[in-house]
């Protein structure tokens, strides 16, 4: 016998705590699920040839978990679990992020490393790479304690890790395959730069977060470069980089474009027509030419610095045409350098000098004279200054304009040339669009909204990083152009010779190969890779695919279900389907969910320094996992939306939802003890309030698994709170009179035992994937089963759904409604009973076995309908005669003896004796079996006794 039926011999139910702490109980249930280890069960009993597969994004090993991991979290397992009850078996494995700058550059500080250089100079690679190692094994401990509280079920004991060895090798198996396939290419392109972290950084990672752009004001200065072969006639370009007008090899203009030559003083200006409004008006100026771009194009201008010799055969200081010029902004004339995406692709076009002129760290090269070992930003000053002394400068003003910041160490970001190892995105862009159409969006907009347009928009990416703690580029090139590409460890340990323990640097960077051309030995290209490969690859990776054979690649690819935050729509939604079109043609995951972004109590991002949010940890040991569930699954930030955090909407699920269905279930074990009521096989006949509460208990399995199916968790808690609503307010609330000591009929009791207790149960199984952890109580207490988790997806039984019953149902409750408002407009309270009911030009019909409850609920001896025409209007026969005046105070007097039990906290079933001063007469036994009175006598006031006092 175990402890708790020790406890309860009388009863068959455990009795429930109608005070009950939810955050408690669940401290409870994650006990047992740990001691009975249900989640490994729910996988291990379900059946492998039926699988239903869920790809995680891998958090950062040393992040802490905020309101937005929680986030993801919840619909990670909300359908895990749902599928688990619908028969699928889902693997669910922990994974963590472990290389990039987060480390990097947590690693320099401990060091007190200022630059990129000094990691190489003062410590070496050998001694950074061990501390970022050291770094990420110092796993956060918090993260197990919040997905537990959050009932998040997932292997954590099993996590994989990016820079195991095992998934660097998926990785570089990735990498080769991409590159055989012709989809990867090393190349000069300009991305994203930043100069602390001495690396690209992709311009999705930026994108990523709005706090990562930042308002600045720099000069937005219009230069003047004089035309070699027109005497003072000057081409006017408009720019807000200073420090790149050291080197301007060339001038673009619109070959389509209108521009004009003004005179103005002594001196003529080329502008483009539309922007004459650039023109000082003092002094007057006038237009004396007229012609399109394309005549201007090879035309030769002065440049303002020329230190930097130009190879035979390439263009320098001149114009050339160009369709990216527009005549928005500025000139219409653009200074082109290598700084600048679209002027390196023209410069490459054109064939025009391209000239470097910033170090790794965006210093000016020591070279350059003037500026150089200037900060680039420092520069600025000078080179206007000196324009301006020259007389190079046309005019210059302030210029407010956003400018993105590394989103690691907060430097502002320039564009630079990199000569790096891309992922042809323009090669794929036609496979990546097929691909999406496969794709199941929930919410549908971002599938031909924000994901299609990312697509359409994408630049080649940047895939190799100037860094040293992540997966190494695979590729060994040698001098002669041949490269080395291999797609395993034993690949390379057969070109080799040499056993491999680690990929990482700078281990993997003394191993050499032989040119199999030339026969010269090899070392491996210096770049790692960006990290966003490794989350992209993360469904092979993470099985450590291909070499693992135990699983293949139908058993988990294209995964069936993956979520996350908008954010991710443009990193690791985008990552994922450039790898997983790149590899098989085929999307990379088949439904996912975009969640929105919780914003502070302010409406700006949470941030420790605004202090605007309640803390998550503090939350949930308020309110519990359940209400957080609820609160958020059932918030439109599950359709993509942001929204601002609120602890009193949490708060209110305990409230609204919660205690309402704790308190249902409190009603039932209560009176089912007490009428020693257990489940039996026998199906007893249903009265009506029964056939209409299964009605809707199955339109609301139908519905939710609907929903469910659909990846709508919002409208499945909106149905789910409806329904128990329903439940409380009208099933349970007009059923009260047919159970415990005064129930007068045995078949109704029984009937509303079976359903309720059927009702309760099935409403358990629904809740489980949103609320597992009441649900798991309360079904429990009710089966004795294992877990609420191990039981079936319920099925809807169409036959019980009566749509005609619903709506007169409704119907019925909206006669209710109206009587309340009117005893409340006569001043009349319910205990006080009526002899008619009228109902006027109702365009309904009621069933004759519905009208008890609009007797009974209004408490009136019968209803009259008068049909008619226009509005519903429902009164009372308002004539109380002595005998319904009686009858009223015999309840007044129930009422007064249950308030006074209440105050002695008497069981609802134990007896009672009361004396009072008077009763009317006739109604003695009406108030013993009501009141549960033992003997009623005479006294001089109301008093109440428990019988053993
Ligand atoms: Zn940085
Ligand atoms: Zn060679």
């Amino acid at each position: 016998m175990d402890k708790q039926s020790e406890n309860n011999k009388d009863s068959l139910f455990n009795p429930v705590n109608p005070k009950a702490s939810f955050p408690e109980l669940e401290e409870e249930i994650l006990k047992y699920w740990k001691e009975k280890k249900i989640f490994e069960k729910s996988v291990s009993q379900r059946s492998a040839d039926k699988k239903w597969t869920f790809l995680d994004g891998p958090p950062f090993i040393t992040g802490m978990p905020h309101y937005g991991t929680l986030l993801s979290s919840l619909p990670k397992d909300v359908y895990p679990r749902f599928k688990t009850m619908q028969g699928y078996q889902v693997r669910r494995v922990w994974g963590w992020d472990c290389h990039g700058l987060p480390a990097e550059n947590k690693v320099e500080n401990k060091l007190g490393l200022k630059s990129k250089r000094e990691i190489e100079d003062k410590i070496g690679v050998k001694k950074f790479i061990d501390e970022c190692k050291l770094y990420v094994s110092e796993v956060s401990t918090e993260w197990e304690w919040y997905v537990e509280h959050i009932a998040r079920w997932v292997d954590f004991k099993n996590a994989y890790k990016t820079m195991d060895l095992p998934y660097m090798e998926s990785v570089m198996w990735v990498f080769k395959q991409m590159y055989d396939k012709g989809y990867i290419y090393k190349g000069l392109r300009v991305s994203l730069y930043c100069p602390h972290c001495a690396t690209p950084i992709s311009n999705f990672e930026v994108a990523m977060d709005a706090e990562n752009y930042k308002e600045i004001i720099d000069p937005g200065t219009i230069y003047k470069y004089q035309l070699r072969d027109e005497i003072n006639t000057f081409i006017l370009a408009w720019s807000t980089t200073p420090w790149n007008k050291i080197v301007t090899p060339a001038l673009a203009v619109n070959p389509q474009l209108i521009y004009v030559k003004i005179k103005q003083g002594k001196e003529m200006y080329i502008v483009a027509k539309t922007t004459l409004k650039v023109i000082n008006l003092d002094p007057e100026y006038v237009i004396i030419d007229e012609f399109l771009g394309k005549e201007m194009i090879g035309k030769k201008f002065v440049p303002h610095y020329d230190y930097y010799s130009i190879a035979k055969g390439e263009k320098s200081f001149e114009i050339i045409g160009g369709d990216f010029v527009t005549a928005e902004e500025g000139t219409g004339v653009v200074t082109i350098a290598a700084y600048g995406e679209e002027d390196l692709v023209a410069m490459k076009k054109e064939n025009v000098h391209i000239e470097m002129h910033l170090d790794e760290e965006g210093n000016v090269k020591k070279d350059v004279p003037l500026f150089g070992g200037m900060y680039y930003l420092k520069a600025n000053k000078y080179v206007e200054e000196d324009l301006e002394k020259r007389g190079l400068i046309y005019k210059t003003s302030d210029y407010s304009h956003k400018v993105p910041l590394c989103w690691r160490c907060h430097t502002r970001l320039y564009y630079a040339p990199q000569d790096a190892w891309y992922v042809d995105i323009q090669k794929l862009k036609p496979l990546l669009k097929k691909t999406n159409e496969k794709i199941n969006w929930f919410p549908k907009h971002f599938k031909y909204g924000r994901f299609l347009k990312s697509l359409e928009n994408a630049p080649d990416w940047n895939i190799s990083r100037s860094r040293y703690w992540g997966s190494p580029v695979p590729v060994w090139e040698c001098e002669c152009g041949e490269r080395f590409v291999p797609g395993s460890i034993a690949e390379l340990e057969n070109k080799t010779g040499v056993k491999i323990n680690d990929l990482h640097k700078p281990e993997i960077d003394n191993v050499e190969v032989t040119c199999s051309k030339c026969s010269k030995k090899v070392k491996r290209v210096s770049e790692v890779l960006d990290s966003w490969i490794e989350a992209g690859s993360a469904s092979f990776a993470e099985r450590h695919f291909p070499f693992n054979k135990t699983e293949q690649l139908d058993d988990f690819f294209p995964p069936d279900f993956i979520a996350e935050y908008t954010g991710q729509i443009r990193a690791w939604f985008y990552v994922l389907h450039v790898i997983g079109a790149a590899l098989y043609e085929k999307e990379a995951f088949k439904n996912v969910i975009v969640e929105g972004v919780i914003l502070g109590t302010d409406g700006r991002k949470m941030s420790k320094n605004f202090g605007n949010y309640p803390d998550p940890r503090e939350m949930l040991q308020k309110y519990g996992g359940d209400a957080l569930r609820l609160y958020l699954l059932g918030s439109v930030v599950m359709r993509g939306e942001d929204i601002i955090i609120s602890e009193e909407q949490y708060r209110n699920q305990v409230k609204s939802t919660l205690l309402t269905l704790w308190n249902i279930y409190n009603f039932f074990v209560t009176y089912a003890n007490i009428d020693k009521w257990q489940p039996q096989n026998t199906r007893v006949k249903k009265f009506i309030l029964d056939k209409w509460i299964l009605s809707l208990l199955h339109k609301l399995i139908k519905e939710v698994t609907e929903n469910l199916e659909s990846y709508d968790t919002v409208n499945s808690i909106a149905r789910i709170k409806d329904f128990i609503s329903d439940l409380s307010t009208w099933y349970i609330r007009r059923s009260r009179e047919y159970v415990g000591p005064s129930a007068a009929d045995e078949e109704d009791k029984l009937a509303f035992y079976e359903t309720c207790h059927e009702v309760i149960v099935t409403l358990c199984k629904i809740m489980a994937p949103i609320t597992p952890f009441i649900s798991e109580k309360i079904y429990r207490d009710l089966t004795s089963a294992e877990s609420v988790h191990l039981a079936s997806w319920p099925k809807a039984d169409e036959s019980l759904i009566d749509q005609a019953l619903e709506s007169e149902m409704e119907s019925v409750r909206a006669v209710v409604e109206m009587g309340h408002a009117k005893r409340k407009i006569y001043g009349l309270k319910v205990r006080q009973p009526l002899s008619e009911l009228i109902v006027s030009n109702s365009k309904f019909i009621i069933r004759n076995e519905l009208y008890f409850l609009l007797t009974d609920e209004l408490n009136v001896k019968k209803v009259r309908f008068i049909e008619g025409e226009g509005e519903m209007i429902v009164d009372f026969d308002l004539n109380i005669t002595p005998e319904l005046k009686a009858e009223g105070e015999a309840r007044d007097i129930v009422r007064s003896i249950q308030e006074e039990r209440k105050k002695l906290g008497t069981k609802v079933d134990e007896k009672v004796d009361v004396s009072i001063s008077n009763w009317p007469q006739g109604f003695e036994e009406y108030i013993k079996k009501n009141a549960a009175v033992h003997e009623l006598t005479k006294g001089d006031q109301l008093e109440v006794k428990k019988l053993s006092q």
